[in-house]
């Protein structure tokens, strides 16, 4: 735990965490994806494509799932395909065509694209022509807006200049770094050997090429680390000059990944007294460096768009995360990308024979989904609130929801005394207002408004 040398950052509460940090969705959708079924008939696949090409219909965001990775890292919980197979990727990317041909075929594609994700796997597994090739994809079949926040996520130990220039061609000008840890024996344990020196080349080239906002991705409660090796990583990672800062909690969910079963031997993985600690030494450092806490895991500079969006009470929250892409319909392509309409999820097959297939009989790749019900909707959006604002306005909810707010959730808002009597939320004459003790438990607080998983708690991740 931090020592009086090292104080615990104003508002960061760790008895309050303790106490209240039980396994729980971290809700980038309501409901959780752990909610989703095999039940296609009622999602109704074309009709929920054709519901969203409504007059007036807002901006597109895009996410390809690009899959692949040399070698896997022990603690990863992505969908990725290991192989050492270049030609892996023009095959998926034939196959990525055949979908978005597909889909655009039933999308009103004259709509503005305003964000685009390249999520994996390791999308500079694919050659830079590669990448060429899927920008030219995007361009065919969508109009990107001129302000089009373009993101890429990047293996800093698999990368050229040439990747960097092709991103850069076909738009790209955001990037998000998976370094996890800088020291080399957590890197060991972790089967992830990446030298800083890759991590200060990537973040060169990408600021030769103009790449205005880079992301580094951090991970605490890996084995052999402790709050010192955590607090060095974070010094490194500092000096790199990031403009956001994602520092995950390590989710041990073997029974999902196997690859994690090798850490089994719980001598080598921190306790969660260890971990509370490494979160302190990255929340006082990130916050004493001028970052904002946007809210989970989140930290950003107060001039980048994830902070202004906060401010702006524009925040939103997809499959990424905390995103600014308030009131997109999100299509995903590839591999167990999940497209989000109004009023549906709908999630492609998890495997490449079983998505191929499908793209083979000229259906769309879909494998699993849910259709929200009004009641979902609603509770969809004061989660949302919740998580992005960190209070719900009352007046405002009812406005939006065409309810009356405080009688239609009083049950909701009355079983929040716990919560209120420790000073995580304060009643206020306007609503509810999560305190700064209150922000690393947003997701407890949002599941006192799920009744999904009120009624049926499934296996989920430790909030920290
Ligand atoms: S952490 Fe990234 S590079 Fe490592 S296996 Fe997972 S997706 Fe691949």
């Amino acid at each position: 735990m931090p020592t009086a040398s090292e104080p615990v950052p104003p508002g960061l509460q760790l008895d309050l965490i303790k106490k209240y940090s039980v396994p729980g969705p971290r809700y980038t959708s309501y409901p959780p994806a752990t909610q989703f079924t095999e039940d296609l008939p009622p999602l109704g696949l074309e009709a929920a494509i054709a519901a969203d090409n409504r007059p007036g219909g807002g901006p597109i965001s895009l996410y390809f799932h690009l899959p692949f990775c040399e070698t896997r890292c022990w603690f990863c919980g992505c969908n990725t395909v290991i192989t050492l197979k270049r030609d892996s990727a023009g095959e998926y990317l034939d196959d990525l065509a055949r979908e978005v041909k597909l889909t655009a075929a039933r999308m009103d594609c004259a709509r503005p694209v305003t964000q685009i994700h390249f999520g994996g796997g390791t999308p500079t597994f694919f050659p830079p022509d590669e990448l060429r090739r899927l920008g030219a994809l995007i361009r065919t079949h969508f109009r990107p807006a001129s302000e089009c926040e373009f993101s890429v996520e990047i293996d800093p130990r698999r990368l050229s200049r040439d990747h960097i220039a092709a991103l850069a061609e076909i738009g790209a000008n955001r990037a998000s770094l998976g370094v996890q840890d800088t020291n080399p024996r957590v890197q060991l344990a972790i089967h992830r050997v990446q030298p800083h020196s890759d991590n200060l080349q990537a973040f060169a080239w990408l600021r030769e090429a103009g790449f205005t906002s880079i992301n580094v991705d951090l991970i605490y409660g890996l084995p052999l680390q402790t709050p010192a090796t955590f607090d060095r990583t974070i010094d490194d990672v500092l000096a790199l000059g990031p403009d956001r800062l994602s520092v995950f909690s390590y989710a041990h969910v073997p029974w999902i990944k196997p690859s994690q079963k090798i850490f089994d031997d719980r001598a080598q993985l921190p306790g969660p007294e260890e971990k509370l600690a490494m979160f302190a030494v990255a929340h006082r450092k990130l916050t004493a460096a001028g970052f904002t806490d946007i809210g989970l895991d989140h930290f950003a500079r107060p001039d980048d768009s994830l902070a202004v969006a906060q401010r702006a009470g524009t925040l939103h929250r997809n499959f990424q995360g905390y995103s600014t892409a308030a009131g997109a319909s999100l299509y995903g392509f590839g591999i167990s990308s999940i497209s989000s309409t109004p009023d549906t999820y709908r999630q492609n097959h998890k495997s490449v024979p079983e998505w191929r297939a499908a793209l083979a009989a000229g259906t769309l790749p879909v494998e699993r989904g849910l259709r929200l019900t009004p009641e979902d909707e609603r509770r969809r959006t004061i989660i949302m609130r919740l998580m992005c604002d960190r209070r719900l306005d009352f007046a405002a909810l009812s406005r939006t929801l065409g309810v009356d707010f405080g009688r239609t959730y009083a049950a909701e808002c009355a079983g929040l005394d716990d919560l209120v009597a420790d000073g995580i939320v304060v009643r206020t004459p306007a609503g509810i207002e999560v305190t700064p003790a209150g922000v690393p438990l947003l997701r407890i607080i949002a599941m006192r408004f799920d009744p999904h998983f009120l009624s049926a708690p499934r296996r989920h991740s430790q909030a920290i």
